[in-house]
């Protein structure tokens, strides 16, 4: 029945951000906390938390009775209605949300958001175009994938993207775009961003990830993001903090933006929204954004917008990561877990850098600690070379422990009810397979 169902998935479904051939996607038939189980009964350590997004850990009980619930109760209501979980799921949302953004538009993903936010940014200042930076990821569709910096808007050039969006350096310290060091660069990297404000017209917003995630977590030094919202802020041009994958107690913090004290204007969020257990997608704006379109044309719409059954597990899965107490759990744990691969790094020279905060981290391989040249570029993804990355990670999995791995670095974002027995069984399994990388260096 397994080799049926992976094989029937192949031939009828997509795979997506890849050639086709050659997927055999693993046949998962339970799940629960921080594993999940293949049809031939083995059990995996999901070290990743899936896509960074199963954070109250699998099954969470609570979520999926909000979700049976809800669809006994009311499954859907049209956009133009209302029902009580609209108002509730609003009310939640301004529990946890950055004081100051307090009306929301619920979409079906993290796409989506950042769709909306777009447009809702050029409606709201009438102007048009929107700086984003090149190592970044935010969605697959027109708009979200002509913000994305990474690998993948290649292959959709020039036909699925929109025009007006334009790129400026990340804040990587460990790889400076603009060959900084972080105690002496007095956050160029955010200058430069204001620098392409002045030099451009029509700016109307920056587009961030507070942390970088699938491109390689990259936590930017503390002064950045408050000296680019004062930039942007002198400059009338939106800063909007797109919090996918960083919100939800990712980075011991409800959002990762709390970190440095900074309030976007717009946050976009989904994932652990409601531990993905149902497709929701969060736009939160300010007041002045929101009373501009009092009088003006709110020009955006779905048909499942707001839909009841995303809804509920969203205010279930707030009140679970209150209840569990998982935000604070996330700082605890995610130092306990930083140790544990810094000292994974003193240990195996492939390990370039080890960079995160909370329960999110990213360890990246190099050939050369010195020169820090890596195994593999981008562009041997795209021409389907075996990656050095791809490896670390199967073996791994050989060894029932699941992560994210993208060229160089692996993704370690466990659910945030981790426990350290289940830390050191995914750090245990790292440091076996590390070897694969070390050999390759002498
Ligand atoms: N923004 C960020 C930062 C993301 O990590 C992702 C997905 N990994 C997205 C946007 C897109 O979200 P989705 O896959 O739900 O459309």
């Amino acid at each position: 029945m397994t080799d049926d169902i992976t094989e029937l998935t192949a031939r009828h479904t997509y795979g997506t951000w890849r050639a086709q051939r050659g997927w055999k996607p693993l046949h998962v038939t339970k799940a629960e906390g921080c594993h999940f189980w293949d049809a031939s009964g083995k059990r995996y350590l999901d070290f990743s938390s899936q896509l960074v997004c199963s954070n109250l850990g699998h099954q969470n009980q609570a979520v999926i009775d909000a979700i049976c619930a809800q669809a006994k109760e009311l499954a859907f209501i049209g956009p133009s209605y209302t029902c009580d979980i609209r108002a509730k799921a609003a009310l939640k949302m301004l529990e946890v949300m950055p004081a100051g953004l307090d009306k929301f538009f619920f979409a079906t993903s993290g796409t989506e958001a950042n769709e909306a936010a777009i447009k809702i940014a050029r409606l709201y200042t009438g102007k048009h175009k929107i700086i984003a930076r090149y190592t970044s990821y935010h969605g697959s569709t027109a708009g979200s994938i002509a913000a994305t910096g990474d690998m993948r808007r290649w292959f959709v050039e020039p036909t699925g993207k929109i025009p007006g969006v334009i790129f400026g350096p990340e804040a990587n310290c460990y790889r400076c775009p603009l060959q900084q060091k972080p105690d002496t660069c007095a956050t160029a990297c955010a200058d430069y961003l204001a620098y392409m404000i002045d030099h451009e017209e029509n700016v109307a917003a920056v587009l961030v990830e507070p942390i970088v995630g699938t491109n390689g977590v990259l936590v930017p030094p503390p002064d950045y993001m408050p000296r680019l919202a004062e930039l942007a802020k002198k400059r009338g041009v939106l800063l909007i903090a797109d919090e996918v994958m960083t919100g939800w107690g990712r980075t011991g913090k409800w959002f990762a933006m709390e970190h440095w004290g900074v309030t976007p204007d717009i946050l976009t969020t989904a994932k652990g929204v409601t531990n993905a257990a149902m497709p929701l997608g969060v736009v939160a704006t300010s007041r002045a954004i929101a009373d501009h379109f009092d009088d003006n044309f709110f020009a955006h719409g779905h048909t499942y917008e707001a839909h009841p059954l995303t809804l509920a597990p969203a205010v279930a899965a707030i009140d679970e990561y209150k209840r569990l107490g998982l935000i604070e759990r996330s700082a605890k744990m995610g130092e306990l877990l930083g140790q544990k691969l810094k000292a994974l790094a003193a240990k195996h020279p492939s390990i370039g850098d080890v960079r995160g905060l909370g329960l999110f981290w990213a360890v990246e391989l190099v050939k050369d600690r010195t020169t820090k040249e890596p195994f593999n570029t981008p562009q041997d993804k795209a021409a389907r070379k075996p990656l050095v990355i791809d490896a670390v990670a199967g073996e791994m999995m050989k060894r029932g422990v699941t992560v994210l791995s993208w060229v160089s670095h692996l993704v370690i974002a466990p659910p945030l009810i981790v426990t350290e027995a289940e830390l050191d069984e995914g750090i245990a399994a790292l440091d076996a397979a590390l070897s694969i990388a070390d050999e390759k260096i002498a």
